[in-house]
Parts: C-alpha cells; structure tokens; sequence
C-alpha cells in the first residue's frame, strides 16, 4: 500500500511518447497494483481543474488545489483567482491548497509577488479548513517564517529540502514532511538526516512525478510505480520493514488529509 501525496498526472509528458499508457491507462494499472492514493497538485488556474477532473475519474485521486510560485507572476487579477481557488477547494475530492510556497531558485515570479500569494494561499487554507502543500526551494528562512504565522493550520513540506533542525521544528508545531525520490540520490546527505530527524507519524512520501525518479531511474519519467524505492530508503533509514514503512505511510497520509478511505 503506497500513498502518493504529490504527483503532476497532468504533466504533458504523460500524454507523451515516454508513456505509452496514456494517462489514464497508466493510472489504471498503478491502482490494480500496490498505489492506493494519490493527490494530485495542481500549479495554476488550468492543472487544477485537471487535477479535479483526475480525482472526479478515479476513486484513489485526489486533488490539491493552489497557485505555485513560479505561476502566480501570470495573473493580475489576485482576488479573481483566489475566488476560483477557494470554490475549487470546496470539491469533495479537494483535500488541500497547494502547490503553494516560495521559489528563490529559478525567481520566475518577483519575491514580493511570490509572498503577497503564498500569504494570500495560507489564509485561504485557514479559511477552508483544509492543509497546505508547500513548495520551498532556496527560501527556507523565509517560508519558515510565514508558516509560523499561521497557527491554525497544518502544512506539509513537499519533496522536503529543510534541514533536520528545521524538521525538528516544523514537526514539533504539529506539520509533516514528504520525501520525494531526492532520498535515494547518491548526495542526499542533508535529506537523510532530515528524515532521521523527523517521527515516523509525520512523514509521508511522494514522487513528484514526472519529476525526481529514484534511483535507479534517476532522470527517467517518475510515476508513483518507482516511489516502493524511495519507501525502500526510508524504510531503512528509518530502522523498519517495507511493509510497516508503506502502512506508517499511508496512514500519515489520510490522516493529513482528513481522507476517510472506509466511506468511499
Ligand atoms: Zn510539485
């Protein structure tokens, strides 16, 4: 039992030659197999209505609904947007805002941009009663400090980059982290011991996809078939089998997200 929490199912390379499935084809066979849930995080106005289009399809998906910092330099009309995001979080298969936080390392959208909507997107999720997925590349004092302006809510940090101080922080406030394929690379230092640091019921796992392959397909298309070797290395770092690192998972997972898989 696998749990993705975060996946890019409407990435174009999906619909590509790389995947001769097709998506829908490929996410058929994932769930016949060991994946039993997947949020889906939507990035701009477009790939979240896809997102809630996937999860409305099939009964393992689930939606993230936010603008990603490198997007939100496209749109003028702030309050318009936020607007469709907020209905967009009221679907039943909505369980998150995200994928919202800051992006100093490729800078698309300009920093005081980027927190003027990552603010905006945390006061929604406080509003909404929903979690927040965030996205933190290069800018971890930064996003630290507006997640610690926000009391009410819980986020988790996406493929996470902070450092075990930090998750030790972070995870003492009551928020999870996620680890991506990252983990398996050769210089993953600083994310292992991020995850030594982190307990065993906040963390939880994802792919990224169609980013981050674990190794061994490092630079291949991810998809959250590959992630039972990400699940491999936390398991181990962790000092526990694969079969309890999946369930631990899996029940972080729907707990985060307030997924009550039995109803459905
Ligand atoms: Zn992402």
């Amino acid at each position: 039992m696998l749990f993705d929490t975060h996946a890019h199912y409407d990435d174009e390379r999906f619909s590509s030659d790389e995947n001769p499935l097709s998506v829908d084809g490929l996410l058929q066979s994932l769930f016949a197999d060991d994946v039993k849930g997947i949020v889906n995080a939507g990035t701009n106005l477009d790939t979240c209505k896809k997102s809630i289009e996937l999860s409305e399809k099939f009964d393992m998906m689930y939606a993230a609904v936010g603008i990603h910092p490198s997007d939100c330099f496209k749109y003028s009309d702030m309050d318009g947007v936020l607007q469709k995001i907020s209905e967009m979080s009221k679907h039943e298969k909505a369980v998150a805002i995200g994928e919202i936080g800051l992006d100093y390392h490729y800078d698309f959208s300009p920093k005081d941009v980027q927190k003027r909507w990552f603010y905006a997107q945390l006061e929604l999720a406080e509003q909404s009663g929903l979690p927040a997925v965030i996205h933190d590349r290069d800018a971890h004092g930064d996003v630290f400090d507006t997640i610690r302006q926000f009391r009410n809510i819980k986020v988790v940090m996406h493929s996470c980059s902070e450092s075990a101080e930090t998750v030790k922080q972070l995870t003492r406030m009551g928020h999870y982290v996620s680890f991506s394929g990252s983990l398996t690379f050769k210089n993953a230092k600083s994310v292992v011991e991020a995850a030594k640091a982190a307990p065993l019921d906040m963390i939880m796992i994802e792919t990224d996809c169609p980013y981050l392959a674990p190794v061994p397909h490092r630079g291949k298309m991810n998809h959250s078939g590959l992630m039972r070797h990400t699940a491999e290395a936390l398991a181990e770092i962790k000092g526990v089998s694969y079969d309890d690192i999946c369930r631990i998972t899996y029940e972080n997972a729907l707990r985060f997200f307030g997924i009550d898989r039995k109803e459905k």
